[in-house]
């Protein structure tokens, strides 16, 4: 089946410009000056909107209602539908510090929804966000759920989950530099993750395989003073180092715009890039004011666009769709290419998805229509249109 797209300006997201795309089974076939539609081909007139590449999210625990938490395929279909009606046409499910029956448990849910022909977007892998990670950076991840590496039998998760594509580590902890090594050597990115660490400890950690923050300044260590001396921690690290990528949760909360635009000076397009970090809640209407339960018995209130842990002493996730955090990045007065670049080619870089993140010749048919507002009128995911209309 044959789709063009007449008079869009396209993102590939490298420049913007005028031209016609056309897709077929699934794939890219050219970004083209003018177009002749081939007979048959269904002809979708951009009417100037902007065409570009779909969201790719590596930090996502649930959608629509449901979390990756359950350990049921069915969940994580219905969240990668939920988010890619919203844009998100590749996602990379995450799971939550549990037991660790539970949490491979949850990335063998995982590995069948990849599988899953319900499913609307491409599941990319799995994210084992802990279990090692720092109580005193634990934020909304259940403190008796974390583990030391050192202690841990890793290999359900680790060895025996050949779609494991990131895990995140405390590198501070006993046994930790190994696990790095570990999972560099298997193509898995590390990522320092709810950390206490030093500056030192993390330069170290890039030294044994880990290559990225998760969710830079959320559950990271920063700038503390030792006597009269100030020692950096992981956000400065993160900002810092130019190994590390870093992802943002940028939602306009978690992160406020100057820190945004803090992050994108010291790391460029390349090296940051945006991350939901949603919980079952997102892509879903919320109430506010109301009391929800994750699926690991957090407690969290909805209040001013985020979720908050009861004490409202920090955020448990959010409930952003990539859709949110790319308006939040323009917002920030991020040129609009760079804002895209995060969400799209960042993302697929990352995690070394050869295929996505771009709209050129060769690539996955993953596109989005965008309105002025960058708001969704149109998601198209592996060639087929899966959403036309209004984001909500
Ligand atoms: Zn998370």
């Amino acid at each position: 089946m044959d789709v063009v797209f007449l008079n869009a300006r396209v993102c590939t997201p490298f420049e913007l410009r005028d031209a016609a795309v056309l897709a077929r089974d699934g794939r890219i076939e050219g970004v083209f000056g003018h177009i002749e539609p081939p007979a048959g081909a269904r002809v979708i007139d951009a009417r100037g909107m902007i065409l570009a590449p779909g969201y790719i999210d590596l930090h996502v625990h649930g959608g629509g209602g449901r979390s990756v938490m359950e350990g049921e395929a069915e969940a994580v279909v219905e969240m990668a539908n939920a988010h890619a009606r919203r844009g998100t046409t590749a996602i990379l499910p995450t799971t939550l510090s549990m037991p660790l029956p539970d949490m491979a448990r949850a990335a063998d849910a995982v590995g069948r929804a990849m599988r899953d022909e319900r499913c609307l977007s491409t599941i990319l892998g799995v994210h084992q966000e802990g279990p090692c990670l720092s109580p005193a950076q634990g934020g909304a991840q259940s403190t008796e759920a974390l583990l030391t590496p050192s202690k841990a039998d890793l290999r359900a998760l680790v060895e025996d989950c050949p779609h494991l594509r990131m895990m995140g580590v405390a590198p501070e902890l006993e046994g930790a530099l190994a696990l790095g090594r570990r999972l560099n050597d298997l193509g898995v990115v590390a990522s320092v993750a709810h950390s206490d660490a030093d500056y030192d400890t993390v330069a170290q950690a890039a030294l044994s395989g880990f290559s990225d923050v998760t969710h830079l300044y959320s559950g990271c260590s920063s700038v503390v003073r030792k006597n009269a001396f100030r020692v950096a921690g992981v956000v400065e690290a993160g900002l810092e180092m130019e190994s590390l990528t870093v992802q943002v949760i940028a939602d306009g909360c978690h992160l406020p715009l100057p820190l945004l635009r803090l992050a994108y000076r010291c790391k460029g397009p390349e090296k940051m890039y945006a991350v939901t970090d949603g919980l079952e809640f997102a892509a879903a209407k919320q109430e506010e004011g109301v009391t929800y339960v994750q699926r690991n018995g957090q407690a969290c209130v909805y209040e001013d666009g985020v979720m908050k842990l009861p004490s409202r002493a920090a955020f448990a996730g959010s409930v952003a769709t990539m859709s949110r955090l790319v308006r939040t990045l323009a917002k920030a007065g991020i040129p609009l290419c760079d804002a895209l670049r995060m969400a799209t080619d960042t993302p697929a870089r990352r995690v070394g998805a050869a295929k996505k993140g771009r709209v050129a010749a060769g690539y996955d048919a993953d596109l989005l229509l965008l309105d002025e507002a960058l708001k969704v009128r149109l998601v198209m995911a592996k060639g087929r249109i899966v959403f036309e209309g209004e984001e909500e």
